[in-house]
């Protein structure tokens, strides 16, 4: 099956069970602050999840752009990719694990509506329980399994692991169902129950392996596993239980609205449906795959490191392609920063394949056209898609050359050491690997170890600086964060009344000490400009107006000329935050309408009073360009 069909398949199967097929949210997520991906189909479900009422109900579906920066590193084997969709469906309190785990293995098994899976292939992992929590095992689930299998003609035993380790060295001969503690079978957002704060909800989840029967590699170990790395089995799902929650005496209590939260790669899914275990074997990558074996005269599959090259270059620029889609540019920080990464890590890699020609734009462009259908706004984006890739190739290609003169620099005063070789990557971003080629055809053995060793290094202090910032997860909720949200669609509107109606947001980022925001604008503003926008800001924020919450239908909100963000497709009913109320209707849109209407998931102030707390003035404090016709304001309140 095609991406398209098995996407389809699965939204209509949940459809028919009463779910709504909500939109995917952007992969940069404009409104949260905390958090630069989108890297899951829960996460912007998570307000709704933690008891928040959903407009679309309580049966929800869709499939989410997800991005994993993490990952970066380890695309290359034949499952691993930064950018995937998820697909996913959700019981907000309404039907829990004996709906769930039959429908979701009639969809895998079902050859008429769902995916047509030999059930036999398939594995299942369930909770083992946690002694230190009070929690036994998840005899629910287990129940539930044995059943479905045994419906098919297929013995389902129960094998009880406990720990990942213990799993490694039983191996999963003769059993069916794997229970596993709660360090691979519990979810919360805080990890194992042990590390859960009172009050949050928790549970046991039940992931499903697909069996491709390839031969075990030993050098994982003397058995195979469901969890082991040699690829034999592939975690194609997971479905997710949130049925605690933990009380201040660390006992847990069941959660009186349960949810079900399922996960599953579109990618993998798909790749299954053709008995690949290579997710780079599915046609989204088809077209792009024949541009790279054309551009370098190598065929895909012929050699490892060849492969290895090619999956590295069609995961990140089909990644980048998503983030320029949304307006995110190559720079220096945040998500900008991650995908001048992708960007040049390919580059690396087309040098490694022998392209030394700008090539990325054309990848790019069979990306735009194979997604042109579920996602038109990169197919939109086409050409801003291709000249960016252009410029920065260009760019970087200028570095590497300039890289090889500091090279050559360095090798006429000394021997080329392993500082030097750290050096040029930390100040040209000089592949070290490129470092070693050369210093071994001037004869200078380089030790890598010791490069190596400064490269841990360095990539640990990076690393710790992003897992600080994932780890807030969707918590900056803090007051000062929420008042600069509020100010930040206030200063959109001003902008708009200043500069007119055809500036357009196309970026937002938002922190307790400023706000920040991208928008279309060809043109530099002036002086005048600038008062003028803090002007009408600092009126509006002192009219002490109301922030009001108002739930309507997207055709209605649209009417009112809600403003929306860009590359995003909204569901029927939307959430719409309004500064000032809202008098304008459809019968009468002549009544002044509330200053400020954008769709939009909040939270934001009540009122604008609490915005000018203790004195404090709306102050732009730069406003400059990012990319062509695209400018930026930081803003404070001091
Ligand atoms: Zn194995
Ligand atoms: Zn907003």
């Amino acid at each position: 099956m095609t991406v398209s069909e098995v996407r389809k398949r699965y939204l209509e199967f949940f459809k028919k069970r009463g779910h709504t097929i909500i939109p995917s949210a952007p992969i940069v997520p404009g409104n949260d602050p905390t958090t630069l991906f989108t890297s899951s189909g829960m996460q912007p479900l998570v307000p709704y999840l933690l008891g928040k009422d959903h407009p679309e109900g309580n049966r929800l579906t869709n499939s989410q752009m997800s991005f994993r920066a993490g990952d970066i590193e380890e695309v290359g084997d034949n499952r691993h990719t930064t950018f995937f969709e998820m697909l996913g469906n959700w019981s907000l309190g309404d039907y829990f694990k004996k709906e769930q785990l039959p429908w979701i293995f009639e969809f895998l098994t079902d050859p008429a509506q769902g995916l047509g899976f030999d059930p036999a292939k398939l594995y299942v992992t369930v909770f083992d329980g946690d002694e230190s929590a009070g929690m036994e095992l998840d005899t629910e689930s287990v129940e539930i399994w044995k059943q479905l299998f045994k419906e098919k003609g297929i013995g389902a035993e129960l094998v009880r692991l406990g720990t990942e380790e213990e799993g490694y060295e039983k191996g999963s001969q003769g059993g069916r169902i794997f229970a596993y503690g709660s360090k691979k079978n519990w979810w919360s957002r805080s990890g194992v129950p042990s590390n859960m704060p009172a009050g949050e909800p928790g549970g046991p989840d039940s992931e499903i392996f697909y069996d491709f029967g390839t031969p075990h590699d030993p050098k994982w170990g003397a058995n195979c596993h469901v969890n082991c790395d040699c690829g034999r089995f592939v975690e194609i799902c997971n479905s997710v239980f949130m049925q605690y929650v933990k009380d201040p005496d660390s006992s847990f209590s069941e959660l009186p609205k349960k949810n079900v939260d399922f996960g599953g790669g579109l990618e993998r899914l798909t790749a299954t449906t053709l008995q690949e275990s290579d997710v780079f074997l599915i046609d989204v990558f088809d077209s792009a795959r024949n541009v790279l074996e054309a551009k370098t005269g190598k065929r895909y599959g012929s050699d490892e490191q060849v492969t290895r090259s090619f999956r590295i270059i069609l995961d990140h620029i089909r990644a980048a392609s998503f983030m320029l889609a949304e307006s995110v540019v190559p720079s220096n920080t945040e998500a900008g920063y991650v995908l001048r990464r992708l960007i040049r890590r390919s580059i690396r890699e087309a040098d490694r394949l022998g392209v030394t020609e700008t090539l990325l734009p054309e990848v790019a462009a069979s990306f735009s056209e194979v997604y042109a259908e579920q996602y038109p706004h990169i197919l939109e984006a086409a050409d801003k898609i291709r000249e960016e890739l252009q410029k920065e190739e260009e760019k970087f290609r200028k570095t590497l050359s300039q890289g090889l003169r500091e090279f050559e620099k360095l090798l006429s005063k000394h021997e080329v050491s392993p500082d030097d070789a750290f050096i040029l990557f930390t100040s040209y971003g000089f592949p070290v690997e490129m470092t070693e080629e050369l210093a071994k055809e001037r004869g200078i053995t380089l030790d890598m170890n010791a490069v190596a060793t400064k490269m841990k290094e360095h990539q640990d202090t990076s690393r710790a600086g992003g897992a600080q910032r994932f780890a807030g997860g969707l918590a900056d909720h803090s007051e000062q964060t929420v008042r600069y949200h509020t100010s930040h669609h206030i200063l959109l509107k001003a902008l708009q009344i200043v500069l007119g109606d055809e500036v357009k947001q196309r970026g937002s980022n938002i922190t307790a000490e400023r706000l920040r925001i991208d928008f279309s604008h060809g043109a530099k503003m002036t002086d005048e400009q600038k008062a003028k926008v803090e002007e009408i800001a600092n009126e509006v924020i002192y009219q002490d107006l109301p922030v009001t919450r108002t739930v309507m239908p997207r055709t209605e909100a649209e009417k009112l000329g809600a403003q929306m963000e860009f590359g995003v497709k909204y569901p029927d009913m939307v959430s719409v935050y309004s500064v000032g109320p809202i008098h304008a209707t459809e019968e009468n849109p002549d009544i002044p309408n509330a200053f400020s209407l954008e769709f939009c998931g909040g939270p934001h102030v009540k009122n604008t009073s609490e915005i000018h707390e203790g004195g404090k003035r709306f102050k732009i404090q730069k406003e400059e360009a990012v990319a062509a016709g695209v400018r930026r304001i930081k803003a404070v309140l001091v």
